[in-house]
């Protein structure tokens, strides 16, 4: 092993995204499942039309794909076996052995610092209720290396043209919303609650996976409108509204300094549009908020090029690597070499596994640093940077960065 490689597989990560907050877990119910991750989606994708393709032959399709990797990686790193099909039962009988051997561990805690080695996590995790509660930010069972992104509806405020969102904030905040006005003035009060929480350290937005991301400037008086036809049940028609809230959130992280992560490049799952998430759409918004840090997710693939000059032109967008190992972990490795060439490395955050199992992201940590160490040995190899040089890049890309972009996590924690 060179000393580089040697010296990023050692380097802890600041792991910018994830969708578990270590609350909640049953591990007594836990199966094989647990180690799929995104796999399913490419199991989906092997199936063409028409055939009649046996799962052995969708998981062996799947086996050569990042996420087909990882998940091998992260059952060899805790099980020391294979995935096989036919041994599902057993898969589950000996996850749930490992469990009861570590009776008395706290397991996420183990999983997430020890086999993950992360000592900084990003929660984002509201799935069910359009907004994270302040009970799930100061839940006593958060251990204090976790701080949330917030996330306003499922994907963005109405993104789903779904009333509901209305109804389930309404009972979640304890008030009912009559009119845009005083909707604005509750997510106000909610964000600055969640701030003085101490866990809050970004927002997130996820419109991408139901439109495009060219926000608009709106009229207040005609946003005011369609809330009210939207309530009313009259209008699907409420793209003008995601636009409206996103400009409401980015004012609110203007002015708290707090930074705003944001889905760009591939959807996760199936048969969604996946041109939604060209990231030079939000070029006139990063330019309408030069003092909002952007930090555009998931390498934008397969737009990285793309991302690298908006990097490169704007002050206030950062880059994040987030899940992309997972999905292309070669054109990744070749992101991030175009990266390092183009844009300050101070602006490269080089992993979040952007999970909903801990077991998962033992495998996504894994293939993200085999992925960044053979980027490095590279350039170690070919004399662009010494040895010293690309520890450096390693520990910042790595860890370093994180903290700096992201308030309120301890760094001394960092190694
Ligand atoms: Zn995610």
């Amino acid at each position: 092993m060179s000393e580089i490689r040697d010296f990023v597989m050692q380097q802890s990560f600041f792991n910018s995204h994830e969708h578990q907050s270590a609350c909640a877990w049953k591990w007594e119910d836990i199966d094989h499942g647990t180690f799929w991750g995104y796999s399913w989606s490419d199991m989906e994708t092997s199936q063409f039309p028409n055939h009649n393709t046996s799962r052995a032959e969708q998981l062996l399709a799947l086996s050569t794909t990042g996420y087909g990797q990882a998940m091998e990686m992260a059952m060899q790193d805790i099980l020391g076996m294979s995935y096989d099909i036919e041994k599902e039962n057993e898969i589950t009988q000996r996850l749930q052995q490992w469990v009861q051997e570590r009776q008395g561990i706290d397991i996420h805690a183990h999983l997430f610092t020890e086999r993950a080695n992360c000592t900084a996590i990003i929660a984002d995790v509201n799935s069910g209720i359009p907004v994270t509660t302040l009970e799930t930010l100061t839940d006593e069972t958060v251990p204090d290396y976790v701080r949330f992104a917030l996330r306003l509806g499922r994907k963005g405020l109405f993104a789903d043209s779904d009333r509901s969102e209305i109804t389930a904030l309404e009972e979640t905040w304890d008030c009912s919303l009559d009119t845009l006005y005083i909707l604005e003035q509750a997510i106000e009060r909610y964000l600055d609650a969640c701030k003085n929480t101490g866990k809050l350290t970004c927002l997130k937005i996820g419109l991408a996976y139901v439109r495009s991301l060219d926000i608009q400037a709106v009229d207040v008086m005609e946003a005011a409108k369609c809330y009210d036809l939207f309530r009313q049940g009259k209008t699907q028609e409420i793209r003008l509204l995601h636009d409206y809230f996103v400009h409401i959130q980015l004012r609110w992280a203007e002015a708290h300094a707090i930074p705003v992560q944001i889905h760009t490049g591939h959807l996760a799952g199936n048969h969604k549009d996946i041109r939604n998430g060209d990231p030079a759409n939000l070029i006139p918004l990063i330019m309408q908020y030069p003092k909002v840090c952007f930090d555009l997710f998931h390498g934008s693939w397969p737009w990285g090029g793309v991302a690298a000059s908006m990097a490169k032109e704007f002050p206030n967008v950062c880059l994040d690597l987030c899940w992309a190992w997972a999905l292309s972990p070669w054109q990744t490795e070749n992101t991030l070499d175009e990266w390092l060439g183009a844009v300050p490395h101070n602006k490269i955050i080089a992993f979040g596994g952007d999970s909903w199992s801990p077991f998962a992201t033992v495998g996504y940590a894994k293939q993200a640093r085999i992925g960044i160490a053979n980027c490095l040995e590279r350039h170690v190899q070919r004399g662009h940077y010494s040895q010293k040089t690309a520890e450096m890049i390693a520990q910042r890309i790595m860890s370093e960065n994180g903290y700096a972009i992201f308030p309120g996590f301890d760094s001394s924690s960092a190694s």
